[in-house]
């Protein structure tokens, strides 16, 4: 029962059963997978059904109900330490894995494991890191360690090698929309949602924000305008991205979500040139599209998305995003023709 809430992941769920029945649990694990498929509330579950004092090795299943399951549920079991970079911080301290550390050098408390669950493994800083391998290396008896991150070269290769690593893919599309729709979500957003969400029903989540939409429509119309106003184009960008709050995290998120809107709108951009139907496209993009294709050729166009990108990775390795929206619109006015921030017409 404990598993439904895991969706699209069944074949990982009869993965680790089989290696609790055989006893062969390994002491540590890496997750890795792009972010919103349900690899923390994965570990989460497993953690449960590992430390549930209803069922035994041969069922891998938490009963929800026993004292151990009541306490995993209110975050109180002594065998379950869990940590993830706070949102103001850009790593996980050398402090927090620390404490992790001498936690988990302690015998179990009243499981059969001692298990640790490490969100953002991908923000450890080096000294955290470095700390965290000596677990690894010599991890205490009966104990497991669950890393979770986006994929495996962010993190040290010492760490990769010490861990079985263990690849969450997307949902299918219409698991995605059956999570969403239990969601106090607009319907009418569902669909688009969904097509966007890259099978992630945590980026389909973030996306569905009406703010977002609202500045979507701006962001191409500005696009699409000609000559270009880069400069009053990045300055609307950057002041809704500075809405978000006041910490870097949300403003991160809402600077890589409205880049997913644009390498979406850019791809129907090359679509469209290469004579293929537009696939993600809104309702008013059509006006749009056929605007901007009658002057970018495909190789722009993909220059242009290949710009978006990095543009993400510059977000990810946490550039000021001032600077990083500026430096993108720029480029972007570049290779358009309208007027760059820089004053210069090309
Ligand atoms: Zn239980």
């Amino acid at each position: 029962m404990s598993w439904e809430r895991i969706k699209g992941h069944d074949y990982l769920v009869r993965a680790f059963a089989e290696v609790v029945a055989k006893g062969r649990l390994g002491h540590a694990y890496l997750f890795v997978g792009p972010p919103g498929v349900g690899k923390r509330l994965f570990a989460g579950e497993l953690a449960k059904a590992l430390l549930c004092e209803v069922h035994g090795r041969d069922k891998l299943e938490a009963c929800g109900r026993c004292s151990a399951c009541v306490l995993v549920d209110a975050g109180t079991h002594p065998d379950l330490f869990t940590a993830s970079r706070p949102e103001e911080l850009v790593e996980l301290s050398i402090n927090t894995i620390r404490e992790l550390c001498r936690d988990m050098a302690l015998k179990p408390a009243r499981g059969r494991y001692k298990i640790v669950i490490l969100d953002d493994a991908d923000d450890l800083s080096d000294a955290a890191a470095g700390c965290f391998l000596k677990t690894l290396e010599e991890p205490p008896p009966a104990s497991l360690l669950i890393l979770i991150g986006q994929t495996a070269e962010r993190q040290l290769p010492t760490i990769v090698s010490r861990c079985q690593v263990i690849h969450f893919a997307g949902l299918p599309e219409s698991e995605v929309a059956g999570l969403l729709k239990e969601q106090d979500i607009d319907p009418a957003l569902i669909d688009r949602l969904v097509r966007l969400s890259g099978g992630s029903p945590g980026q389909a989540q973030a996306l569905a924000e009406p703010e977002l939409w609202e500045f979507r429509r701006q962001l191409v119309e500005g696009l699409a305008r000609f000559p270009q106003d880069s400069v009053n184009l990045a300055k609307q960008w950057t002041e809704f991205i500075e809405e978000a709050g006041k910490e870097g995290g949300p403003q991160r998120r809402r600077a890589t979500l409205t880049l997913r809107f644009l390498v979406a709108f850019l791809s129907d951009l090359l679509r469209q040139s290469l004579g293929q139907p537009a696939r993600l496209a809104e309702p008013g993009d059509a006006r749009l599209l056929e605007k901007l294709g009658s002057r970018l050729d495909a190789e722009t166009i993909t220059e242009l998305i290949e710009r978006s990108l990095e543009a993400d990775v510059q977000i990810e390795r946490r550039l000021q995003l001032v600077l990083i929206i500026e430096a993108f619109v720029d480029a972007m006015a570049q290779r358009m023709g309208g007027l760059s921030s820089l004053g210069k017409a090309h």
